[in-house]
């Protein structure tokens, strides 16, 4: 019966969801002036045009075009003088391999590690739930919480992790699945969040012996799950807009209350970069912030997982010309964290302000955690990869992706305890070792 029903739920969505038949991806060579900039940008969202990457001066832009809309593209592209290439011909085929079916049994609780997450594959929701709720059943430093409730009514799960359960060390707070297409940045978050609570080698007892740490996997779910059953590249929410040709959606990276509204953003609730009627008019961004000014006085450190590119932001993002007061700080701390990702598998990550490697965004987490709510080292990680594959980014990177990342951020941990003044105690598994 079961078996039955799941095969209807999936026979259902593979009808609704959208077909990427024919569509490319579009890279133009770097822009060279703000006409070629501000232009492009008026195709954002309209007429099936998306960008993966927002276009930028002196920066190459992805482009995402449809069979309908590649030639006029392709035009405005030479009209503009801007030569460009396909970097990616055929994104339904990624699709077909980005996320392959595990052999049969192989997601059985019952024969595996308890759970159905594996980070073989990109799973949904409700396996990333259930692992949760699984490593708190089995784990007593590991909490459950709901911060509040998406627009479509699903629980935003947070991982409290803390071995003296008491709320009052130094914590460190991580986030994932803002945009709902960035697939590998849930797929990372719990990777990390697994390593920490199993730590299987025992070689994580120093990070959790002097933090706690506060882990939301799925900021966005609503979006999350429409990426597996509506649309694949879906960033934002799905909140209604009022608007009746795009009728959902506000992205909310661009919706917190700190500069909400001034540059990078949109008022166009067609573009993929719509800041949303109001800051923090979505639930996901209102509950999560609350949350974090609830834990402010712990909080030391804030980190929120993005892809692509391999960038590590540092705040802010708003404007090219702010830098915060203890940039160079921030640099240095996270210059632990580059080196000891890149060590791992050699992948490059660039360092620095959104506007001096991308482009200004306001209204982001990152900028906010630090200009608002005053948690002194705020990241923003954009992982794998460089646009090979973009946001199809295939499931066998998983792994790798969450290895260099864990020794990133465990690096990034232990430079921020020293500066913290913190010690781990003593190992006292003595017996161990004789
Ligand atoms: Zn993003």
């Amino acid at each position: 019966m079961a078996g039955t029903a799941l095969g209807a739920v999936q026979m259902q969505e593979s009808r609704q969801k959208k077909s990427y038949a024919g569509y490319k991806l579009i890279r133009t060579e770097p822009l060279n002036n703000m006409e070629a900039v501000e232009t492009l940008m008026t195709l954002d969202g309209h007429n099936g045009v998306h960008f993966w990457t927002f276009p930028k001066q002196n920066l190459t832009t992805d482009i995402l075009t449809s069979p309908g809309t590649e030639m006029h593209v392709r035009d405005l592209l030479n009209n503009l003088g801007l030569s460009h290439n396909v970097v990616i011909e055929d994104v339904d085929e990624l699709l077909k391999t980005e996320n392959p079916d595990l052999p049969e049994g192989s997601l059985d609780p019952k024969q595996g590690a308890g759970h159905r997450m594996t980070w073989q594959k990109y799973h949904r929701y409700a396996d990333i739930v259930n692992w949760a709720t699984f490593l708190r059943d089995r784990d007593p430093m590991v909490k459950v919480e709901s911060i509040g409730k998406t627009h479509e009514k699903r629980d935003i799960i947070m991982l409290k992790i803390s071995k003296s359960g008491g709320g009052s060390k130094p914590a460190i707070w991580i986030d994932g699945g803002m945009h709902a297409r960035e697939w590998i940045s849930p797929a990372t978050v719990t990777y990390i969040a697994n390593k920490l609570v199993t730590n299987n080698k025992r070689q994580y007892d120093d990070l959790l012996e002097m933090f706690d740490w506060y882990i939301v996997p799925v900021v966005n779910a609503d979006g999350y799950e429409f990426t597996h059953t509506g649309d694949r590249f879906w960033r934002k929410t799905r909140s209604g807009t009022g608007n009746i040709y795009c009728k959902k959606g506000v992205d909310p990276n661009r919706n917190w209350d700190f500069k909400w509204g001034s540059s990078g953003s949109s008022k166009d609730p067609c573009s993929d970069i719509y800041a949303g009627p109001r800051a923090f008019s979505e639930s996901e961004t209102q509950s999560m912030s609350q949350k974090i000014l609830q834990l402010r006085s712990q909080l030391k450190m804030y980190l929120t997982f993005h892809s692509y590119s391999q960038l590590w932001l540092i705040p802010y993002g708003y404007s090219k010309y702010e830098k915060p007061a203890d940039y160079n700080e921030l640099v240095r701390l996270a210059s632990q964290g580059k080196a000891a990702l890149e060590r791992t598998y050699g992948t490059r990550y660039q360092m620095g302000t959104a506007p001096d490697l991308l482009y200004e965004a306001a209204g982001g987490s990152d900028d906010w955690a630090k200009g608002v709510a005053g948690i002194k080292y705020s990241y923003c990680l954009e992982l794998r990869d460089t646009g090979r594959y973009g946001f199809a980014l295939p499931a066998s990177q998983i792994v790798p992706t969450g290895e260099e990342t864990m020794n990133g951020v465990a690096a990034l941990a232990r430079s921020l305890a020293t500066k913290l003044g913190l010690k781990a105690a003593p190992k006292t598994d003595l017996l161990e070792e004789y």
